[in-house]
């Protein structure tokens, strides 16, 4: 098949305890740079590698239906809140495939962060026969693989795999990394937790819509 007919889809896995502006704007960015088709958002139910959500899988996926909203290219997938298991990316992505069909490319972006973590992911390995990869710098976390705390196998796994331009995630179906030069906001659901629960304001950290879900169900507050 002619690579141009080809379509390249986004999937950002995430908590999104609670989804807030830095993964809207890496979103929107990642999407008009790549010429994604969407940017599939995917609450994970239960991540493995990481402490167990503070609101309801419920809860985060719907800030997420709201946050999204009026944004054509934005889907929420509720597969792995669906499955309400452990969530393995690594089979969302193998079944994202068997759905969307063979013309779709599909790119799996993570914060720098995450990224230099894969290594500890579920058979992380099989990933770059899934997909390519996306990485978006965040503040406090930039992209160092020469850094001692990366792990030898992930280096020598990414080494042959950057890609110089984003339009070489056209040419491949899989196996590239490419860094996306996104904009930094230094905004973590950490921070909007904390926040919340010290009676303090996020306004303008996440979009309103789902401001008013966390204010009108007691979400990260004492209350709640
Ligand atoms: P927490 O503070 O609870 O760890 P988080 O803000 O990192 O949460 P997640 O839902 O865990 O949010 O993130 C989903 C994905 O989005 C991860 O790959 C993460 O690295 C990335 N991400 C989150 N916030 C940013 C940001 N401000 N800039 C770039 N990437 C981000």
């Amino acid at each position: 098949m002619d690579r141009s007919e080809f379509s390249l889809i986004g999937i950002l896995g995430g908590t999104f305890d609670p989804v807030h502006y830095g993964h809207l704007r890496i979103a929107e960015e990642i999407v008009e740079m790549a010429g994604l088709r969407e940017m599939r958002f995917v609450p994970a139910a239960r991540p493995r590698l990481r402490s167990v959500p503070v609101a309801s899988l419920q809860d985060r996926a719907e800030m997420v239906r709201l946050a999204i909203q009026g944004n054509s290219g934005f889907v929420l997938d509720e597969r792995e809140i669906r499955r309400d298991d452990l969530s393995y990316s690594v089979d969302s992505l193998r079944e994202l495939k068997q759905e969307l069909g063979e013309n779709v490319t599909l790119c799996f972006v993570t914060g720098a962060d995450a990224f230099m973590k894969l290594a500890e992911w579920h058979r992380w390995r099989e990933m770059f026969g899934l997909c390519h990869f996306i990485i978006a710098a965040r503040p406090g976390h930039m992209l160092t693989m020469n850094h001692d705390a990366v792990p030898q196998e992930l280096k020598e796994e990414c080494a042959q795999r950057w890609a110089s331009s984003v339009d070489s995630l056209k040419r491949a179906t899989s196996g590239l990394i490419f860094i996306a030069p996104t904009t930094l906001l230094d905004i973590s659901a950490t921070i909007i937790r904390a926040r919340v629960a010290a009676g303090k304001s996020v306004r303008y950290l996440i979009p309103d819509a789902a401001l008013d879900y966390i204010v009108t169900n007691h979400l990260y507050s004492e209350e709640g």
